[in-house]
């Protein structure tokens, strides 16, 4: 019954291309052999199921992968459904290869292998990425089935003949080719099984065929081969079922992370699609650690990749999981996966799931939920970035510590009381009135508004300002880090009313003394007289000088940057276009703050001609500088010579 067929499109140069382009994943060809094997045993134990097969008594499912370095062969032996002839000439001969062709058709003319997701619908045939000659020996389940035995060198000529195989199940025997001999090694198989069939759902054991076989000692039981892959991986099983050490466990042993991480989810979803997985958020200590997640996609316990970002959304790269989403159309490109609205919905489910587990955490336990903040806090915030609806829901859930290290929620910072639900009861609903919640939230709505929340990026260089915010019990809040200026600038624009300005972009109210006309008067008086002298002295025209009465009699000179000043310059440090002229914009909207409620500027207005008033001024300038930050060299070589004289007139 030999037959002899070719492989019906233009061949010759099949294996150049994909060589090249599987290049550099030719790995997965032991996934492909691996997955079909599973496969096989799957459908052969539904049909046992539904008594369309009648099982062996002592059946056990597996997958035998055997190698040999010194025959340079690569076995993969399943007990599964098997095939007859016609199957394997309408499975193999027709589908397997014409899986390749179309598979060539397809990606014939796409520049890089990039565009191929998992290089699923390859199958069998990616084989012949590292063999020269496969065989399949095979016998189907079906009664009186004969077994087959099919031979192809190189992939392009096939040949049919009647087997030997004895037991049902089908044997896949790779023979090599030169430059693949790595795949003759056990612990390189071993490795490639341990990435992509970690968990695939039948046992995988592997042996060396090259290695005598190990003799239990004497009196001692044979040990039981071991399986290199789990088939019921934690993310399978009910949530239910799983113990806390459960989750500890599976994330130590594949992210070979041994911190415990903060927390996880389950997911979990049947419906409108099967999607199940596990997301870890990592405990990360901010300035050690680079912020680096892995999500490991899994297509019905076949591993596919890490990363992949047309799948997952970027931000959720910071966290460590694991999603196993059969549904998903991995064989066809990258591109049409990111245009993809299935693939949408995936991650509108899986980032509404973390909002909810993070909110909930805020809600019922605020005290876990602070203590972990640090490790949540860039995850949380890149996602609002990243995520309309994801920072729609966590926006009131983002927390924000003050100067005395207490958390506070948006809402919290922005003093609006929480609606009281107990006055919702018994309230009538009218029509075209608005009550209970709704009411409640045009209040909150209303007093949102023209909320200024003052903020604090660096605390020693800030220092001044917040003991000066302190004293005046006005609250300000932490954002030390690099996120923090775009997400606060997110909120602003997403919340109408909400503003976010710094501690020393004014001089608060609150800060200085009473406020009547005749203060008035004389403050703006002073500065003009003030304003001359400095630039006389100085001899600087961006210099701004504002003299204002404080109630600290301590501080003699500050400065201050509005707000909007200072956004524009920290956006044009990061666009590199600092060196461009800045005069406008930038350091020309420094005011120098002089408090008159101070000797020293106290003595200057007195004193205008005064032989120490050029020194005094210059002082100031500096003092005021200084508490911003560090000076140029120039100017604190300056500085210091000048304090020295001046300390040095006190011992005269
Ligand atoms: P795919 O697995 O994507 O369908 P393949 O080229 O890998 O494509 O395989 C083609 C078909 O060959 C499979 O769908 C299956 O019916 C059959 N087949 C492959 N390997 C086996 C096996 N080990 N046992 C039984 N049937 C198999």
């Amino acid at each position: 019954m030999a037959k002899k067929g070719n492989l019906s499109i233009d061949s010759e140069n099949i294996f150049p291309i994909i060589k090249k382009w599987l290049y550099s994943d030719h790995d997965i060809f032991l996934r492909e052999l691996v997955s079909n094997a599973c496969d096989a045993i799957t459908k052969l134990k539904k049909l046992a199921l539904v008594g369309e097969a009648t099982l062996p008594e002592d059946y056990k499912p597996a997958v035998h992968v055997n190698v040999s370095t010194n025959e340079m062969k690569l076995e993969v032996v399943d007990n599964g459904i098997g095939m007859t002839a016609d199957e394997v000439e309408k499975y193999i001969n027709q589908i397997a290869f014409s899986g390749a062709t179309d598979f060539m058709s397809k990606y014939k003319d796409k520049a890089s292998e990039e565009q191929i997701i998992g290089h699923f619908g390859l199958g069998f045939y990616s084989a012949f990425m590292v063999a020269d000659k496969v065989t399949i020996d095979t016998l189907s389940f079906t009664e009186g089935a004969q077994p087959v035995h099919w031979e192809s060198e190189g992939g392009i000529e096939f040949e049919m003949t009647e087997g030997d195989k004895a037991e049902v199940g089908t044997k896949i025997t790779l023979y090599l080719s030169d430059d693949c001999h790595e795949f003759g090694n056990e612990y390189r198989i071993r490795s490639i099984l341990e990435k992509y069939c970690a968990f695939m759902p039948t046992e995988i054991f592997l042996t060396n065929l090259d290695a005598a076989p190990v003799e239990p000692k004497e009196g001692e039981e044979p040990a039981a081969p071991k399986a290199v892959n789990d088939t019921t991986p934690l993310w399978t099983k009910h949530p239910n079922e799983c113990t806390d050490e459960d989750y500890r466990n599976f994330y130590r042993q594949v992210f070979h992370d041994y911190r415990e991480p903060v927390f996880w989810i389950h997911l979990n979803m049947d419906y409108p699609f099967n999607l199940k997985g596990i997301l870890y958020f990592p405990k990360i200590k901010l300035g050690y650690d680079s912020l680096e997640g892995v999500i490991k996609l899994y297509n019905n316990q076949v591993f596919v990749a890490d990363n992949i970002k047309e799948v997952i959304p970027e931000y959720m790269m910071l966290l460590k999981g694991v999603i196993d989403c059969p549904d998903l159309p991995l064989n066809v490109s990258r591109s049409a996966l990111q245009n993809d609205g299935f693939v949408a919905k995936i991650q509108d489910y899986i980032s509404k799931k973390i909002a909810d587990k993070l909110s909930g955490f805020c809600k019922v336990d605020r005290e876990f939920y602070e203590k972990n903040w640090e490790s949540l806090s860039p995850f949380v915030k890149y996602g609002c970035l990243k995520d309309d609806k994801f920072c729609k829901k966590m926006t009131d859930y983002i927390l924000f510590k003050d100067l005395d290290g207490k958390y506070q929620v948006l809402p919290e910072c922005l003093e609006v009381k929480p609606i009281d639900d107990e006055t919702e009861d018994g309230v009538e609903k009218v029509e075209g009135e608005i009550v209970g919640d709704e009411a409640g939230e045009t209040v909150q709505e209303e007093e949102k508004k023209d909320k200024t929340i003052y903020y604090v990026t660096d605390a020693v260089q800030q220092s001044q300002y917040i003991n000066m915010f302190k004293k005046a019990k006005m609250v300000a809040v932490m954002l030390p880090d690099e996120i923090d200026m775009p997400f606060i600038q997110q909120l602003e624009m997403k919340n109408e009313g909400i503003k976010f300005k710094r501690i020393d972009a004014d001089i608060e109210d609150a800060f200085k003394a009473k406020s009547t006309k005749k203060l008035e008067e004389e403050l703006k008086a002073n500065t003009e007289v003030l304003a001359g002298l400095f630039k006389k002295v100085l001899k600087k025209d961006n210099v701004k000088v504002q003299v204002e009465k404080l109630k600290n009699k301590e501080i003699s000179s500050m400065l201050t940057l509005s707000e909007e000043s200072r956004r524009m310059q920290e956006m044009m440090k990061q666009y590199g276009m600092m060196g461009m002229d800045m005069g406008a914009m930038g350091q020309g909207d420094q005011t120098l703050i002089l408090n008159s409620n101070h000797k020293l500027v106290q003595y200057l207005l007195a004193n205008q001609e005064g032989e120490n008033v050029s020194t005094v001024c210059e002082e100031l300038y500096d003092l005021a500088r200084i508490q911003q930050g560090t000076l140029e060299p120039d100017a604190m070589t300056k500085f210091v010579a000048r304090t020295n004289k001046i300390l040095g007139m006190l011992a005269e």
